[in-house]
């Protein structure tokens, strides 16, 4: 089999970060991105060659969609430069960021600049790269465990991502035809640099997360990392415009 590519958002640290490095134990190559993270990104490219597969990072600000024309340019030449090929296989719309705010307090600017990231980046991202995507692709969104359940101030994070889940549904109808599998995963939980690191740092906010979840521990990148390398795989090619929660059993 020819060797597989993935695009990665928001490769350069965290869950993104992990899900490349899954993915090159499976020999399938990344071309990840990173916004301000530049010297992380280059750093995972030796990484993911230590494991025996190819990478390549790009500049990439998923709020500003007016970019995306050209970053598949870019892309475009990185195929044909880096992997003699004009075709990509994997999409996962991942890079994105927390805002923890009250619904009492959440101002018009917070709302557009969460829809932008977690909505129509998703859309318009996709919908970019979809001409260098081969048949048979897969595109894998990245929603919450904080879409199913509520907890104070996370309302329009939240609801962003409940956009995306329904949007999967709808990418995954219309892209059937061409065999694109699209599907969602929501992550509960995770250690990572997300909302200024609280889940990993704060020690309360750990422990109450931990209760609250039936396998009794937070979720660490590996559990999503894997989790997404297993949903990409040709053994989950029959899921399509599902949602798939990965939270270890978060607030049943
Ligand atoms: P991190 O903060 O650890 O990493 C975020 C990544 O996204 C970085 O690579 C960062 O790039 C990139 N990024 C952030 N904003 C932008 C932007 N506007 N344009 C382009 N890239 C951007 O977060 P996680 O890895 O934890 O989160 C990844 C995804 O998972 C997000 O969509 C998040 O909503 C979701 N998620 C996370 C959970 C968690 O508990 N951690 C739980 C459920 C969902 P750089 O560093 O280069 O700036």
């Amino acid at each position: 089999m020819a060797q597989r590519i993935a695009i990665i958002t928001g490769a350069s640290r965290g869950l993104g970060r992990n899900m490349a490095l899954h993915l090159a134990d499976r020999g399938v190559a990344t071309i990840g991105t990173y916004r301000t993270n530049k010297s992380e990104a280059e750093t995972l490219i030796g990484e993911i060659e230590a494991k025996g597969a190819q990478a390549a990072m790009l500049p990439l600000d998923v709020g500003q969609s007016a970019s995306f024309s050209d970053f598949a340019q870019s892309v475009r030449e990185t195929l044909s430069g880096r992997f003699g090929t004009d075709k990509f296989d994997y999409l996962v719309n991942n890079a994105g960021m927390g805002l923890h705010s009250p619904i009492t307090e959440t101002t018009s600017s917070q709302i557009d600049e969460l829809l932008a990231v977690h909505v129509k980046a998703p859309l318009l991202l996709s919908q970019a790269l979809l001409p260098l995507m081969g048949d048979g692709g897969r595109i894998l969104n990245v929603s919450s465990g904080l879409a199913r359940f509520a907890i104070p101030g996370y309302g329009v994070y939240a609801a962003a991502k409940g956009a995306v889940e329904v949007l999967t549904r709808y990418m995954a109808k219309e892209l059937g035809g061409r065999q694109i599998r699209v599907n969602v995963i929501a992550p509960g939980a995770i250690e990572t640099d997300f909302g200024g690191g609280a889940v990993r740092d704060n020690a309360d906010l750990n422990r109450m997360i931990a209760q609250s979840t039936a396998l009794g521990r937070v979720g660490r990148p590996d559990d999503i990392g894997g989790a997404v390398a297993a949903i990409l795989s040709e053994e989950f090619g029959w899921a399509n415009g599902e949602r798939i929660e990965v939270s270890g059993g978060q607030n049943l």
